[in-house]
């Protein structure tokens, strides 16, 4: 009987504030509307005002300054001060600041209509421009327990990378391999050893390793990638005679020219020291292709890298088996 009672009067109680809650409500809108059409009246009479101030030629500039001030002053107070500023501006400034938009327009149209050769030319301009504002993040010897915040951060700052995996590493970590190839990163084999005596012991034993993480590779993703690193970039240890094997198997390998020394520093000064390397990029026309590691101080200090690059204005790319390769 008691809950009975106590039910009892939540419900009246729950009524009254449901209630409560709609008379608000309806009072709000009310006010909203009646607000609306006052506004509506307050703006024709602004526009008098408005003819008479324009009479007024000294009156201009302090016009423009309290426009300044409203809009320094923000949001806050209310929705009728963008109709105030456009009502101001209308008479005096409109004109000339809409102006330059269509000259703008019309300028772009031109080299459409009559030099299709200039057209080509500025696009292959553009391609070059694009390329020299990307960066092509290549992490090598994983995937690892690293590899998914790698690609959480990746994902942040809407960024590709690829990845030169170590194929008894792909069958331990499965799901991640599934994770970067979903997310569009691009993936590619660094053998199966990592052992320099073992991997470079011939031309078979180079082309073998990479064969066996390409059907790894593919066996988990669908995936049939050309793209490989040699363990330790190839110089000195790709012979002439193993650099042939490896072209006839059809895969593209990959060194780079930015060296993160992640490996070596083993600190956030990798970050710096990738920055410096960018900023004193000497070729034109060669994609930047910066070396990391699946460790746990690239992952720890990846975003800072990719906030620094992100505002010098570069985009990370995946590398994709169209690029000519760079190598040493
Ligand atoms: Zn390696």
């Amino acid at each position: 009987m008691k809950s009975m009672r106590r039910m009892k009067r939540r419900l009246k109680k729950s009524v009254r504030v449901t209630f409560a809650v709609m008379s608000a409500l309806f009072i709000l809108v009310s006010t909203i509307w009646v607000m609306d059409i006052g506004e509506a009246k307050s703006n024709e009479g602004q526009e008098n005002l408005e003819k008479v101030m324009a009479k007024e030629t000294g009156e201009q500039q302090p016009v423009k300054k309290q426009t300044d001030e409203v809009k320094e002053k923000s949001s806050e107070e209310s929705g009728d001060l963008p109709d105030q500023e456009g009502q101001e501006d209308e008479p005096v400034d409109s004109v000339t600041v809409d102006a330059p938009l269509p000259q703008e327009e019309s300028t772009v149209d031109q080299p459409g209509v009559d030099a299709s050769s200039e057209d080509k030319q500025a696009q292959e301009e553009q391609t070059v421009q694009d390329e020299q504002q990307s960066v092509y993040l290549t992490f090598d010897d994983g995937p690892n327990e690293n590899t998914e915040g790698i690609l959480n951060v990746l994902e942040r700052y809407d960024a590709k990378a690829t990845f030169f995996m170590l194929e008894p590493n792909m069958r331990r970590f499965k799901d991640s391999v599934k994770d970067m190839a979903a997310e569009g990163h691009a993936v590619g084999m660094h053998g199966v050893t990592h052992d320099a005596a073992a991997f470079y012991q011939s031309s078979q034993s180079v082309v073998g390793e990479m064969k066996k993480g390409q059907e790894t590779l593919e066996s988990i993703t669908g995936i049939h990638s050309n793209l490989i690193r040699v363990p330790y970039g190839s110089v000195p240890n790709m012979k002439p005679s193993y650099r042939k094997a490896v072209d006839q198997a059809g895969f593209h390998m990959w060194d780079w020219n930015i060296d993160s020394e992640d490996w070596r520093l083993l600190s956030q000064e990798y970050v710096p020291n990738v920055m410096e390397q960018i900023n004193a990029f000497p070729y034109k026309h060669s994609p930047k292709i910066i070396l990391l590691h699946e460790k746990d101080v690239t992952l720890e200090y990846l975003e800072e890298l990719l906030i620094d690059l992100t505002e010098k204005g570069y985009r990370m790319k995946a590398l994709t088996d169209q690029m000519d390769p760079v190598t040493f």
